[in-house]
């Protein structure tokens, strides 16, 4: 990977899976933990960070309408589940003396905050790490939009996706073995090649705005600080 511009203020994206275990736990503590170490581990760096987490680990919106649920309904399931990992993300994160805010696009008063740019933006300048939990807060939307969506308002200077590959491939490495995998890739051949690294709609939101996507494998400890530093195994998504 070529060296990265120097970014200030950086989103998370993490897939609710990326807090799974082995065992089929859909919030494991332990790894949990690790994630919470990586963060923390860049924070310490400096950097201005806010945090989106999906809730893919516990409930899906589509899978759930496939089986019966009304959609919408199934959605917004969907992002109560987001709220609950950004709780876990949180309660990670203070045990290793990271100051968080969760903030929610669907108010929930006795349980966090509700999304306020400005609030939001005052804790990022406090140092403290801002999640965002349920997504845009309606139906027929991802994390991934969320994610998008809370990046632009934030003003950051890239999005950080965290899966657990290390970038975006032209097919699915686990499936073919000699997949290329991309340093850095239009989003046009991101939306065209329909290549999996977002959903179409974030990728365009992120596209319109000019902010770098960079997809990086969050499970390998220390990487997400070596990405940032420009070195470690990524793919950056750019014009
Ligand atoms: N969801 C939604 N609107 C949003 C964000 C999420 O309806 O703005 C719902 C949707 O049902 C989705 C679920 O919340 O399937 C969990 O989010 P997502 O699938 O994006 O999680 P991830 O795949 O990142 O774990």
């Amino acid at each position: 990977m070529s060296p990265a511009p120097r970014f200030k203020r950086i989103l998370l994206k993490l897939s609710g899976e990326v807090l799974m275990g082995e065992g089929g736990l859909a919030i494991d503590p332990t790894i949990t933990a690790r994630v919470a170490e990586e963060i923390a581990g860049v924070r310490g760096e400096g950097y201005e960070l806010c945090v989106v987490v999906g809730g893919g680990n516990i409930f899906r919106g589509l899978s759930a309408a496939a089986k019966g649920i009304e959609r919408a309904t199934a959605d917004y399931m969907g992002m109560l589940a987001t709220v609950m990992n950004a709780l876990a993300v949180q309660n990670a994160l203070e045990q290793i003396g990271v100051e968080t805010r969760v903030q929610s696009a669907i108010p929930m008063a006795a349980v966090c905050e509700p999304f306020i740019r400005r609030r939001a933006e005052r804790h990022l300048e406090k140092g403290r790490v801002v999640i965002f939990a349920a997504g845009v807060g309606s139906p027929f939307f991802t994390t991934d939009s969320g994610a998008a969506l809370r990046a632009a308002e934030m003003k950051c200077d890239a999005l950080f996706k965290g899966t657990s590959v290390d970038g975006v491939y032209d097919a699915d490495p686990k499936k073919v073995p000699d997949a290329k995998r991309y340093d850095t890739v239009s989003y046009d051949t991101v939306l065209s090649a329909n290549l999996k690294v977002m959903d179409a709609s974030a990728v365009a939101l992120c596209r319109d705005n000019h902010i770098p996507i960079v997809v990086f494998n969050i499970r390998e400890h220390g990487n997400f600080a070596h990405v940032l530093g420009g070195e470690g195994t990524a793919t950056i998504v750019t014009d």
